[in-house]
């Protein structure tokens, strides 16, 4: 029978085979073993005998269409012509002789992008979309990622961690945030503000009623208009019914701060998933640099890369050496926000009769 030519759709990403590195394509699923030359390269050898050598460097993430043309040409004249981005931004460049390594590598430094994130080493940031896609976000994620990799650059180029270390981070507290070793998050702390005027002609009403987690949010009317209203105790901070309803603002430039988690899901090897426990909170959300943040990450990393045994992971250290040492260790104070012992939502999150969306 002939073959059938794969039916078009017009969502969805595209058949990757036609992009592979042809070594790539050919011995799909036939890999025999692999290993890591230094830092950023790794060497593939098929059943058959073929190689393949893989560069990973450190992008800036969110790129212009300069930047990636760079990257293109640096792919067309010193790898194979292909190239493709791992899921923490990094981008990898394959080629088919090992001659074509080093000046692959010295180009790459030439240019910018530092070849690394391969082993134990702290890999790029993942970070949510922010301002380039969402419209809720209370930070910018990528400028803090832009900034942390800058100074976490020797840990990138260099495997001297315990374990591979993965960190997050997310521009608002509801949804796309990560269980990295390390999470950096938005942080609410004061309930929103509303525009009153704006309300009735933006927001669905009972959509937003419904959204919030603890039933703080009640139909109300306000000088004359239909509104709605927000009972301050219940409130946690949370942020959920502002994509709904922007006119319930609660983005501030002083209240919304970050907080630092740690031991998320991404954070174990050996044990169980677990998960992420906060060990910072209230850093001050202070672009374009955001110092505070920087400085708290790596305090957990020194003490991690001191402290903890070959291949643990920040999680798993933690565990060990037990939570009180982790606080005097890294001189982060132990506040009343730290202790939970999830007896609250037992009178407050999903008990409300509310059907939610
Ligand atoms: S973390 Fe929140 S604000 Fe950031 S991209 Fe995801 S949904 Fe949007
Ligand atoms: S959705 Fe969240 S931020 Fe909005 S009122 Fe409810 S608890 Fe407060």
């Amino acid at each position: 029978m002939p073959e059938t030519p794969r039916t078009p759709v017009e969502s969805g990403v595209p058949d990757h085979f036609q992009y592979m590195h042809p070594t790539l394509r050919k011995n799909y699923g036939q890999w025999a073993w692999h290993d890591r030359l230094r830092p950023g390269v790794l060497h593939h050898v098929s059943e058959n005998g073929e190689e393949v050598w893989t560069v990973r460097a450190g992008t800036p993430r969110q790129m212009d269409v300069h930047t990636v043309r760079r990257l293109c040409d640096i792919a067309d004249q010193y790898a194979d012509g292909h190239v493709r981005f791992t899921i923490r931004s990094n981008i990898e460049f394959m080629v088919s002789a090992v001659d074509k390594v080093q000046p692959l590598i010295d180009k790459l430094a030439e240019e910018g992008f530092p070849v690394g994130g391969t082993g134990n080493s702290v890999s790029m940031i993942s970070h949510t979309q922010g301002w380039l896609h969402c419209d809720i976000p209370g930070t910018d994620a990528s400028g803090v990622v832009k900034s942390l990799m800058d100074e976490l650059y020797q840990e990138f180029v260099n495997e001297e961690m315990p374990n591979r270390v993965r960190i997050t981070t997310s521009c608002c507290q509801i949804n796309c945030g990560g269980q990295g070793d390390i999470a950096i998050n938005i942080q609410h702390t004061k309930p929103p503000k509303i525009n009153h005027d704006l309300v009735s002609n933006v927001c669905e009403r009972p959509s937003v009623v419904a959204r919030c987690p603890v039933a703080a949010i009640r139909p109300a009317l306000v000088n004359g208009k239909p509104s709605l209203e927000v009972d301050e105790k219940k409130c946690v901070c949370c942020g959920a019914c502002y994509p709904p309803c922007p006119p319930m603002q609660i983005n501030d430039p002083e209240h919304s701060k970050l907080a630092i988690w740690v031991g998320g899901k991404h954070s174990n090897s050996r044990s169980r998933p677990m998960m992420h426990k906060l060990a910072v909170a209230g850093l001050p959300n202070n672009p374009p640099r955001w110092p505070e943040a920087a400085e708290a990450v790596k305090t957990i990393l020194r003490c991690y890369k001191r402290d903890a045994r070959d291949y643990e992971r920040i999680g798993e250290w933690i565990e060990r050496i037990g939570w009180a040492r982790f606080f005097e260790m890294t001189g982060f104070p132990f506040t009343r926000f730290h202790v939970d012992n999830w007896r609250a939502p037992r009178t407050g999150l999903n008990t409300s009769a509310h059907i939610r969306f």
